[in-house]
């Protein structure tokens, strides 16, 4: 079975279509997905999407994109919410420097960041971790607030070094839909040559689309799996089966009644 380790099934287009959406991707071997919330409206209806579907596990929490909008009831509300449910991960967090350019933003979201990091720890729970031109100051987060339940590293498209370090903190690397992009080279080099044991593949649908003004699909994630095998020299059922097991591991074997 193929695991899609980062997917908004719980956003537009694709929540729209979603029985759709999980047959065809059944049909492609696609027989898990994490899905990571971003921000408060989207939290309920994320857990209700796990609690329904067995092949799906939730994430929630503020993405960096979203911090200026969220307020101390908002961290009240993901502690109940985590307390009272005893899967999701906490995710989509993270920092994005790209986003925010200058030094306030930036604490801004370091500090929400951080406030994550500590609710994680309080429960135990790993984390997916959005980190764009930020690699550094995740992980001296990750060091300041004593975290050690590891996670995702979501799109990764750093050097072998950054990869290295996240796996030395207990971090799965998120390989996806990067590769679709012959120019992207660093993700290609990752692809190759980590262990096996530390990829997950992702697509990000319906974002990261290979193509421009179309929204990415889930199915991709086929395609992800062969790219990598091919850079392997092989087979994309090799790559498909260690990245599931590894997601799965990650989140605790939790008895989820997958289908094959
Ligand atoms: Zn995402």
């Amino acid at each position: 079975m193929l695991f899609d380790s980062h997917c908004h099934l719980n956003h537009k287009p694709l929540i729209e279509k979603l029985p759709e959406i999980l047959t065809q991707a059944a049909f492609n071997h696609i027989n898990g997905f994490l899905v990571p919330a971003t921000q408060a409206q989207d939290w309920e209806l994320t857990i209700q999407l796990a609690a329904n579907h067995p092949q799906i596990y939730a994430a929630i929490g503020i993405h960096p994109w979203f911090v200026s909008s969220s307020n101390n009831a908002n961290f009240t509300k993901l502690e109940q919410l985590l307390h009272q449910n005893s899967q999701p991960l906490l995710g989509e967090i993270g920092l994005d420097f790209v986003r925010a350019r200058d030094q306030n933003s930036r604490e801004q979201q370091i500090q929400c960041f951080e406030l994550q990091l500590q609710i994680a720890n309080s429960i135990k729970r790993p984390i997916v971790v959005h980190h764009v031109h930020a690699t550094s100051a995740c992980l001296k987060s990750i060091k300041r607030c004593s975290f050690t339940h590891g996670g995702f590293a979501h799109a990764f498209s750093g050097s072998i070094e950054e990869a290295h370090e996240w796996i030395k903190y207990g971090f799965l690397i998120g390989i996806g839909s990067l590769l679709l992009h012959q120019q992207a080279k660093k993700v290609r080099i990752a692809a190759q040559t980590l262990p096996l044991q530390n990829i997950v593949i992702e697509t990000d649908a319906p974002y990261m689309s290979p193509k421009t003004k179309q929204y990415n699909s889930p199915n991709n994630l086929i395609q992800i799996a062969k790219i990598i095998a091919n850079l392997r020299n092989i087979q994309w059922e090799e790559v498909a089966e260690i990245t599931a097991a590894n997601a799965l591991t990650l989140l605790g074997n939790i008895p989820k009644p997958l289908k094959y």
